[in-house]
């Protein structure tokens, strides 16, 4: 109700809530309620101010902060909240392309190009052009980034190049043309990677006024949550659609910038002034998440980046116990630790296994934990590294839902041929030439014609699903994905399962989840951009060990930092803080970088409410198996040793409960 709605916000946090028209900028440190205020300030546009709520535009990091805020937002307001657009910047352009993709000269069915499926057309595309024998040409991947840097920073893609591979050697031309024939591989196929959608759906604004007008006219106001981390083409993107009444309001704290790597630019933030002179800056300064404690820590972590407008976090919470920076032997000591304090944590009842958290600065890192925690059977899920939806497995009973809905997507074709005998990435281009560039799944001769080009060991394995899918010529279910998907493993890929992996059952689990979140979708093509959209950010979705089955809500959190943005939880650990693992070794070399991990370890530092520990082991073993001593992190030596409990705890930990370390 909306008396409430303004009663449980302080007197800063209420001023930005209820700012006029206009736009706003809302400049605070971590935990000061800046997410709380722009959920409030959707609720308080909608019952107060008259605002019908799909007049509203709300972007966020991630897709699963979007739904958060979404559903608080719905709990303040009397309804209607469905109508709400939330999303990343990502989801937004992709869902505004949907609608108007054919204008930038694409079909409306265009496919999204995930990270995985780039690093396929651009190996295919380096190989095309002959640099594959030279072994100091980049890897797809890291020339992926390169592009995506430049694309997201709107900067000319030859110098990107050129600061980024310096050696005398580095062949420029050859990126350039990789990069001219990667575009159009991408268009003759109808994709679009993520770099893309930012680029196209600003383009859309640009280059069609009369789009740009109807999204003007839909969004009176435009709302952004970790503004800090914008690139130049998002801040450009919300620009474009705030034109003309200017009620933005943008919400972030420079502090937390830790985005660079990826094209994001603190300047947008620090100048949004200038773009917006009539912008009204609210501040706010009290910190309701962590105990005085944890934020005294903070505060002398953030001070190392001199370059910064000062800003100390004043804490709202009494009480509570100084952060722990614990000495250990090893990382197997340092996952024991974990673990032991984690459950005596649990046991006392004081804190639910979903109340926390271990944070680390590279995934690799919690690997010795993740051994301990299966050993412990407690129930943990981790933001996985590999994207449960970029999986080999799940990419595989994908392709035919993809051609489903493009049939002039290349890469799905291919991944689906590749898995029939006798069939590889060459073969499966010589078919597609046959096939004209298109199989259309729904047309009968299209199919034929693919019984045809499939050599003669494969088409028996094909006519078998041909039949399981399309009985009596019947193509319903290509409109039902989850149906689809279990009938393709079934009638074709269970065998292919059983040879391929090592881990069959759990891959076999994996497809059937797959099935069950496809289900729920009304089209085929509804799943495949939920699917496509999920983000790195947002990875984690069905994808937990031991906790396959458990609720997250009882499950430990591990994830890296950068994806722990924007939450918080009772308990955190924050593992590996010695020299060259937190800040890692490359941030040491390169200038700025080093700036931009102190703001990361001011990220993790202050995800935690109740508890911190810092753990630093003195010995690793490198990849060749030597043990290196390892020296406490240069971020630790700036606290204030009196701001910090020690624990050295003895090696090996104590046995738990006939729990045998
Ligand atoms: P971050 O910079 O980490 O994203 P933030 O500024 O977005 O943090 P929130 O996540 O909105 O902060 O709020 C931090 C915590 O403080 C949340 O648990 C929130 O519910 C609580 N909080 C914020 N404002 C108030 C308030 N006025 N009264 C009580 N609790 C509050
Ligand atoms: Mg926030």
């Amino acid at each position: 109700m909306p008396t409430d709605l303004l009663a449980e916000l302080n007197d800063q946090q209420r001023a930005a809530v209820t700012a006029p028209d206009g736009p706003a900028l809302v400049i605070a440190a971590a935990g000061t309620g800046k997410t709380r205020t722009l959920t409030h300030r959707v609720a308080w546009l909608v019952q107060e101010h008259g605002i019908r709520p799909w007049n509203i535009l709300l972007l966020t990091f991630t897709n699963r902060a979007a739904k958060e805020m979404l559903e608080r937002a719905g709990q303040l307001m009397s309804g209607g909240i469905e109508s709400l657009w939330g999303g990343t910047f990502h989801s937004v352009a992709n869902r505004m392309l949907r609608r108007h993709a054919e204008r930038l000269g694409y079909d409306r069915s265009f496919a999204i190009l995930d990270e995985d499926d780039a690093s396929r057309l651009l190996k295919q595309c380096i190989a095309d052009l002959g640099l594959k024998g030279n072994k100091k040409f980049p890897k797809p991947d890291v020339l992926h980034g390169v592009f995506g840097l430049a694309a997201s920073r709107m900067a000319d893609l030859r110098e990107t190049l050129e600061d980024r591979f310096t050696s005398p050697e580095a062949d420029i031309e050859g990126m350039l043309k990789v990069h001219d024939l990667y575009d159009r591989r991408k268009r003759e196929a109808q994709g679009m990677d993520f770099d893309d959608l930012l680029l196209n759906g600003l383009r859309l604004l640009r280059e069609c006024p009369d789009v740009a007008e109807h999204y003007r006219n839909t969004f009176h106001h435009v709302l952004v949550d970790e503004y800090q981390d914008t690139s130049r083409i998002q801040s450009d993107f919300v620009d474009l659609i705030a034109a003309g009444h200017d009620n933005l309001m943008a919400v972030g704290d420079d502090f937390q910038s830790i985005y660079s790597w990826r094209g994001a630019e603190i300047v947008n933030f620090l100048d949004f002034r200038k773009r917006h002179p009539a912008a009204r800056i609210y501040k706010l300064e009290r910190n309701y998440r962590s105990v005085p404690g944890v934020l005294d820590v903070a505060n002398d972590v953030i001070a190392g980046n001199p370059e910064q407008y000062p800003k100390t976090l004043v804490p709202h919470r009494p009480g509570g116990v100084r952060p722990t920076l614990v000495h250990l032997s090893d990382g197997r000591h340092q996952a024991r630790y974990v673990v032991e304090k984690a459950m005596r944590l649990i046991e006392s009842g004081e804190v639910r296994p979903g109340e926390i958290a271990v944070l680390y600065r590279s995934h690799f890192h919690a690997m010795e934990l993740q051994l301990e925690l299966n050993r412990a059977q407690m129930p943990y899920t981790v933001v996985s590294g590999v994207r449960f939806f970029e999986q080999a497995h799940i990419k595989d009973v994908v392709a035919p839902l993809r051609l489903a809905v493009n049939p002039a997507d290349f890469l799905a074709f291919a991944r689906w041929m590749e898995l029939f005998p006798k069939v590889g990435p060459k073969r499966a281009e010589t078919m597609w030439r046959k096939l004209g560039g298109r199989l259309d799944l729904r047309d009968y001769e299209s199919r034929a014609a693919l019984a045809d080009a499939l050599p003669a060991d494969a088409r028996g394995a094909w006519c078998d699903l041909e039949s399981a899918l399309f009985p009596a010529g019947d193509t319903a279910l290509l409109g039902r994905p989850g149906e689809l998907v279990e009938t393709f493993v079934k009638a074709f890929y269970a065998d292919i399962i059983d040879a391929t992996f090592d881990t069959p059952r759990s891959r076999q689990e994996d497809i059937t989840e797959l099935c069950a979140f496809a289900a729920k979708y009304p089209s085929t093509e509804a799943f495949l951009d939920e699917m496509s959209l999920q983000t790195n950010l947002d990875s984690g979705t069905p994808q937990a060990s031991a906790g396959r089955d458990a609720d997250p809500d009882d499950a430990i959190r591990l994830t890296t930092v950068h994806q722990a943005k924007g939450l918080e939880w009772k308990a955190v650990f924050v593992l590996w803080m010695v020299h060259g693992m937190f800040p890692s070794s490359r941030a040491a070399e390169e200038p700025g970088m080093m700036a931009e991990e102190r703001r990361l370890f001011y990220v993790a530092v202050t995800r935690a409410k109740d508890y911190l520990w810092l753990c630093a082991p003195q010995m690793r073993r490198s990849a060749s198996g030597d043990l290196q001593f390892c020296s406490v992190s240069p971020f630790i030596e700036e606290i204030d040793p009196a701001k910090l409990q020690i624990d050295r705890p003895t090696t090996p930990a104590p046995a738990w409960r006939g729990y045998n370390w």
